[in-house]
């Protein structure tokens, strides 16, 4: 507990960025209550990656975007697709987004998006030793295949680039040296020419982890209110006094919105436009039922199809794939039929990968930013006591700490 000055602090979203906040606020002593239309992590925090990837923070906006577009765009079974909608928010996103593509844009993203993810690392480590919320954590380590010795290079010089910039260690190693990392490995009927470990990387079930937290958070006084939508706000004198919600007006001395894609219209009413625009992917979760060696304990990304796989306890988490199709959350068969024979060629007998129905198919939205930063503080044009703490894009389970321990301070 620290002597700033307590406030009475709304924070609307329970996804994993709105509860870290409330965790990071009610740290520093302040009266906090959590609004969410659902329950905790139910929203795009609920089956994503699963990845705690402190060191691959490369964001989706970098130069080799240009070359690799018109591939992506074409490939039949492509991890990217996007669907042009007479929606100028799509177009001035997409836009915003190939401007930052130059390699001076990356690069500083990369840089604060490094600082940011050391920074959350310290509070999940934290986290970790001082709770013991069950949410299926590891820190085994993560591992990028490459399929050839091209993407190998590239990813040679991604890591030279981050190693300057701070980044956990990390090494290259040949197919034969992943396969002692991963005996797993082994079994695979996929090949690849070489691979780069991260052994600090981490991975946690973002389910789990926010059930537990908004447990924790109600036990040390936190009010979590859930089946409560967000539907407007009454602003005097330059500050929100209250927000409306489906069961009444909750008033506080300052608001946090960390509402994912939801932030996007929540804040039109108040004239805010924030440059957000959902990024779908879609996962499946298999039961690991095969022989144990045969499913990997690292986590694993599979470059050239842009799947990772995240062991969480006796299951496995498959994830992937980028389509730009507005906020739409209906489960395309073929994405998920993708992502299943992505598992089944890399780990055949650890899951009976033909059990659709078991494989608990889900799709999400991140919300994005065009460079990969989140929007994070005080919103140009914005009542004084709103606050932002959303668009976290590919990123948010990883980045959410370093930002609500910011956003805390930014109260304070
Ligand atoms: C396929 C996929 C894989 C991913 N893999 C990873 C990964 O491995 N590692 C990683 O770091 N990140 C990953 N991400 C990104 C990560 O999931 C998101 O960045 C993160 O979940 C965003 O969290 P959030 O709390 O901002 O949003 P959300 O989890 O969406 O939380 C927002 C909350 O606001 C609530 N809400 C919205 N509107 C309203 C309203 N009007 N009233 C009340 N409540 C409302 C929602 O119910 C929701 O609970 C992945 C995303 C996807 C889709």
């Amino acid at each position: 507990m620290t002597t700033h000055s307590h406030q009475r602090i709304c924070v609307l979203g329970a996804g994993i960025v709105g509860l870290t906040t409330a965790w990071a606020l009610a740290n520093l002593g302040h009266s906090v209550t959590v609004i969410d239309r659902h329950g905790p992590g139910e929203g795009t925090t609920r089956a994503n990656g699963a990845q705690l990837s402190y060191a691959h923070v490369q964001p989706l906006a970098n130069p080799s975007v240009w070359k690799q577009l018109p591939s992506l765009l074409t490939q039949a079974d492509s991890p990217l697709r996007w669907e042009l909608q007479a929606d100028p928010a799509q177009w001035g996103w997409l836009a915003q987004f190939l401007l930052a593509c130059r390699q001076g844009r990356t690069d500083r993203t990369t840089r604060e998006l490094l600082t940011l993810a050391a920074e959350s690392r310290q509070g999940y480590d934290a986290l970790m030793a001082g709770t013991d919320i069950a949410c299926e954590f590891n820190d085994h380590g993560k591992l990028v295949l490459y399929p050839d010795a091209a993407s190998l290079k590239a990813a040679e010089r991604q890591m030279g680039l981050q190693r300057a910039l701070g980044a956990p260690h990390q090494r290259l190693l040949s197919a034969a040296e992943a396969m002692d990392t991963e005996p797993a490995l082994r079994h695979s009927s996929a090949t690849f020419a070489g691979a780069l470990y991260t052994p600090s990387e981490c991975a946690v079930d973002p389910h789990l982890l926010c059930v537990g937290l908004a447990e924790r958070l109600v036990q040390r006084g936190v009010r979590v209110l859930g089946s409560t939508s967000v539907q407007g706000w009454r602003v005097s004198g330059g500050r929100v006094c209250a927000v409306q919600t489906s069961t009444g007006e909750v008033e506080a001395d300052a608001f946090v919105v960390a509402l994912g894609m939801g932030s996007r219209s929540v804040l039109k009413p108040l004239g805010l436009r924030l440059p957000l625009y959902p990024l779908k992917g879609y996962s499946v979760t298999v039961d690991l039922n095969g022989p144990d060696e045969q499913a990997p304990r690292v986590s694993v990304t599979d470059a050239a199809r842009r799947v990772v796989f995240a062991r969480l306890g006796n299951r496995l988490r498959v994830a992937g794939m980028v389509e730009l199709v507005g906020e739409r959350l209906d489960i395309a068969p073929a994405r998920i039929q993708q992502l299943q024979s992505c598992g089944a060629s890399w780990w055949p007998q650890a899951a009976d990968w033909r059990q659709a129905a078991q494989a608990s198919p889900w799709a999400g939205l991140r919300p994005a930013t065009p460079t990969g930063l989140p929007l994070l503080g005080r919103w140009p044009g914005a009542p004084d006591n709103l606050l932002l703490n959303t668009g976290h894009g590919p990123l948010g389970l990883t980045l959410a700490f370093g930002s609500a321990q910011r956003l805390a301070r930014l109260l304070a």
